[in-house]
C-alpha cells in the first residue's frame, strides 16, 4: 500500500515525498473513516483527498466556498491527467449539463462545488444519490462553525450529508479553527469515528513584531528602505487606503502598486503577475489579496491596520516565508484601531454572532498589549503549547522590560476595590490622579491622588496589561467597568509579586502622523 500510495504521489502529482502527516491522513480516509484536517495555509491539504479520489471507485465531492478558486484547482488537476470539474454559477446551463453527463458517465474523479449547490435548489441531492460518491471533502470547514471567523450559512446545512449518505466517509479541512471551532466543525457534520490530523501551525522562520501606530508612515519608510531588495505585502484595511499608500510609496521612489476587490479583473491579474516575477516589490492591499497565491519568496508582511481576528491575522503573516528562510511580520497597533473596528465587528441582527467577531477582535488586541511571547500566545489561539520564549519575536527580543510593578498594581486594584468595581478603566486612573472630575464622594477615599506622579497613558497601559495578565476583568458591554478576579487578593493582600511592563524609553515626539 505505501509503495503504491507513494508511486500515485509520483506520478499523478509529480511529488517525491509526502509531506507532515498526509500519507497517515490519506491511509485512514482510505479506510473508509471520517478524517478531520488542521493544517496551516500551504500546508498541502488538497492531496489528502485528491490522493484518495484517485484511489476510490466513484467520485470525490469535494465542497469549496471560495467559487473563484475553483476553476484553477480543477485546470491544474487537469493538467495532470485527472478527470475533474466544477458546477458552481459561473458555469452556462449547457456547461453545467455537460458536467452532469459526465457525472452519470462516471468520467469523473472530482468534482468541485459550492455548498449551496450541493443542498440547495436544484435537487442535486437526489441526483448524487444515483451516483457512486466515494467521499466528501470539506474544505475550508470552519465555514460551518459559529465560532470560527467566517461562519456561512449555507454550510450549515452539510449536517445532512450524513443522513443522507451515512456509509460515505467526510474529510473536513481547515487552516483555521481554534479548539471550540474544531469540535464544533466536527459536531456539525457529524463525523463518526473520526480521526484528527493536526499539524503544528508554527512558524518558526517567521519574526512576529508589534509596533506603536505613531508615526507609523515613518516607520514604514525606514523599514521598507532597510529591505529594497525584497518582496513584500502591507495590508491595509480599506480600499482607499492601499491606493493612497501605494501613491505615496511610489513617489518615495519604491516599486509599490495597491490591490482591491474593487479595480478591474484585468488591472488585479496583471499586479499579481507583476508582484509573482518580482517586477513590484511591494503589494499594498487589502485582505482581497493573497487567496491562492503562491509565492515563495515573500519576506514581510505589514499590517498598517488591526486584523479583525487571529485568523486573518494568521493567515496574512503566513504568506511570509513560505520558503522558510528568516522572514517578518509587523503590525501597526493602536488602541483607537480597536475602537474603530469595534464598530465593524458586528452583524446586522445577529447579537450572538456580533459577541463571536468582538470577543474574536479582543482576543486580536490581545495579541498586540499582552507582554507575552507573541508566538507563544499565537499558538496558544489556536491550542497548541509552546515555551515561554521563542527567541523571535519583539517581546523574547527584548522589547519589554519587566520590572517589579506590584505597588502600581495594587494602587489600582484597591482603586477598583473602593469605587466598589462599579467604573471603568478611565474613571479609576481619573480617580488615582486626583481629577477633579471624579465624585465628590471619591475624592474622600484613601486612593484618591496618589498616582499622580504617572501619566494617564501609562496609568490606562498598566490597567490594559493588569487585564491581560488576570488581575483584573473588564465586564462586558457598552460601558465596560472594572473587577476583581480571584487572583486581584493576592497582590492586595502583599502576597504575590506582579511583574509590569516598564515605560517605554523612547517615547516617540508626538509628530504629525500622515495620514496613509
Ligand atoms: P493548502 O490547501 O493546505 O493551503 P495546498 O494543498 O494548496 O495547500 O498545497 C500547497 C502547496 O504545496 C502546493 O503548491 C502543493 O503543490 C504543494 N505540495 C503539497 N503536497 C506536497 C508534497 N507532498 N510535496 C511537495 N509539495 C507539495
Ligand atoms: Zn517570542
Amino acid at each position: 500500500m505505501d509503495k503504491s500510495l507513494l508511486t500515485l504521489l509520483k506520478h499523478h502529482f509529480g511529488y517525491t515525498q509526502f509531506r507532515h502527516n498526509q500519507q497517515a491522513i490519506i491511509e485512514n480516509v482510505l479506510q473508509g473513516k471520517d478524517t478531520m484536517v488542521l493544517m496551516p495555509t500551504g500546508g498541502g491539504k488538497s492531496i489528502c483527498y485528491q490522493l484518495p479520489a484517485l484511489v476510490f471507485e466513484g467520485v470525490t465531492v469535494v465542497v469549496s466556498p471560495l467559487i473563484a478558486l475553483m476553476k484553477d484547482q480543477v485546470d491544474a488537476l487537469r493538467q495532470n491527467g485527472i478527470p475533474a470539474a466544477y458546477l458552481n454559477s459561473t458555469l452556462s446551463m449547457a456547461e453545467q449539463q455537460s458536467v452532469l453527463q459526465m457525472l452519470r458517465n462516471g468520467e469523473l474523479k472530482l468534482l468541485y462545488m459550492a455548498p449551496e449547490r450541493l443542498i440547495g435548489e436544484g435537487n442535486f441531492m437526489p441526483f448524487l444519490s444515483a451516483l457512486n460518491v466515494s467521499l466528501f471533502a470539506i474544505d475550508e470547514a470552519h465555514c460551518i462553525s459559529h465560532w470560527g471567523h467566517d461562519f456561512r450559512q449555507e454550510y450549515l446545512s452539510l449536517g445532512q450529508l450524513k443522513d443522507k449518505f451515512p456509509h460515505t466517509p467526510v474529510i473536513a479541512l481547515t487552516a483555521t479553527a481554534d479548539g471550540v471551532t474544531k469540535q464544533d466543525i466536527i459536531e456539525k457534520l457529524r463525523l463518526r469515528d473520526y480521526t484528527v490530523y493536526e499539524n503544528s501551525f508554527n512558524r518558526p522562520n517567521i519574526y512576529y513584531g508589534i509596533r506603536p501606530k505613531r508615526n507609523h508612515y515613518d516607520q514604514l519608510i525606514s523599514y521598507l528602505e532597510e529591505h529594497r531588495e525584497d518582496s513584500g505585502i502591507i495590508y491595509c484595511l480599506s480600499r482607499a487606503s492601499t491606493e493612497s499608500l501605494a501613491e505615496d510609496l511610489k513617489a518615495e521612489g519604491f516599486s509599490a502598486e495597491a490591490y482591491h476587490a474593487g479595480l478591474e479583473r484585468n488591472i488585479r491579474e496583471e499586479r499579481q503577475e507583476k508582484f509573482l516575477r518580482d517586477e513590484v516589490r511591494v503589494m499594498v492591499a487589502t485582505i482581497a489579496f493573497g487567496m491562492g497565491i503562491n509565492k515563495s519568496n515573500v519576506r514581510f508582511v505589514v499590517h498598517v491596520d488591526l486584523p479583525k481576528n487571529i485568523e486573518g491575522y494568521y493567515q496574512e503573516t503566513g504568506r511570509a516565508g513560505r520558503d522558510g528562510l528568516p522572514s517578518e511580520a509587523i503590525l501597526f497597533y493602536s488602541v483607537g484601531d480597536v475602537f474603530k473596528m469595534k464598530r465593524f465587528a458586528s452583524v446586522e441582527g445577529n447579537e450572538a454572532q456580533s459577541a463571536i467577531m468582538l470577543k474574536k477582535l479582543e482576543q486580536m488586541a490581545g495579541l498586540c498589549e499582552a507582554p507575552q511571547c507573541r508566538r507563544q500566545y499565537l499558538l496558544q489561539y489556536f491550542g497548541e503549547t509552546s515555551p515561554d520564549h521563542c527567541g523571535n519575536c519583539d517581546v523574547c527580543l527584548g522589547k519589554y522590560e519587566r520590572s517589579d510593578g506590584t505597588i502600581v498594581a495594587q494602587k489600582l486594584l484597591s482603586a477598583v476595590y473602593r469605587v466598589e468595581e462599579r467604573f471603568g478603566l478611565n474613571y479609576v486612573v481619573d480617580l488615582l490622579r486626583g481629577s477633579s472630575t471624579v465624585r465628590e464622594s471619591h475624592k474622600q477615599l484613601k486612593t484618591f491622588g496618589v498616582g499622580k506622579d504617572i501619566s494617564k497613558e501609562q496609568w490606562k497601559q498598566y490597567g490594559r496589561e493588569l487585564i491581560q495578565l488576570g488581575y483584573l476583568k473588564q465586564s462586558d458591554g457598552e460601558y465596560p467597568v472594572l473587577r476583581l478576579t480571584d487572583t486581584s487578593w493576592g497582590v492586595l493582600k502583599g502576597e504575590e509579586t506582579v511583574m509590569l511592563t516598564a515605560p517605554s524609553k523612547e517615547q516617540p515626539a508626538a509628530a504629525p502622523t500622515k495620514q496613509s
